[in-house]
């Protein structure tokens, strides 16, 4: 990912975050998408693979957007899945395969993925867990890196490899 891309999703996100009056993690990721007015469901899938689905809606038909995550996730998974459709829904507008995106475990888990794969998880990844809020809880606690994930893990409400991603990308 080029660091514009990377500059623009945070300007997104701090779009976002102004016009929705939002914050992390005071504020959950559903209340982000209610505020958005995309409401959230969790669903049982038949296909186990699926993590979430962005139903990008029909605007002609007057369909808002809705966004599906599966019962089978922990809710910290669940909370990124959410954020991540949340970033599909922002940045790529244009699905250009219909109505549905597929976000299925596998391809969450690969290590090279698509650029829009790599941009909702950056998106959600920088939503949950907002650089500054995650500097100032390790200048100030001083924990040891596998102390401070937990802690991070559990305060942020998102899995530890989350926040070990997090803390790649702010070069800790
Ligand atoms: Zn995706």
């Amino acid at each position: 990912m080029t660091k514009d891309r990377r500059d623009k999703i945070k300007d997104v996100i701090d779009d976002l975050n102004i016009e929705q009056d939002l914050s992390f993690p005071e504020n959950s990721v559903v209340v982000a998408a209610d505020r958005l007015g995309v409401p959230v469901k969790i669903a049982k899938f038949k296909d186990e693979t699926i993590a979430g689905l962005l139903d990008y809606g029909d605007q002609e038909n007057d369909i808002g957007p809705a966004i599906f995550v599966s019962s089978q996730d922990a809710e910290k998974k669940r909370n990124f899945t959410i954020a991540h459709e949340i970033g599909h829904l922002l940045l790529h507008a244009d699905n250009g395969a219909g109505r549905l995106k597929v976000d299925r475990h596998d391809v969450q888990n690969l290590k090279t993925k698509s650029i829009t794969e790599e941009e909702a998880d950056y998106f959600a990844a920088s939503l949950l867990v907002p650089g500054h809020r995650l500097k100032e809880i390790m200048f100030k606690s001083r924990m040891h890196k596998w102390d401070l994930i937990n802690f991070c893990s559990d305060y942020f409400n998102v899995s530890k490899s989350v926040i070990s991603n997090r803390l790649k990308w702010i070069n800790f």
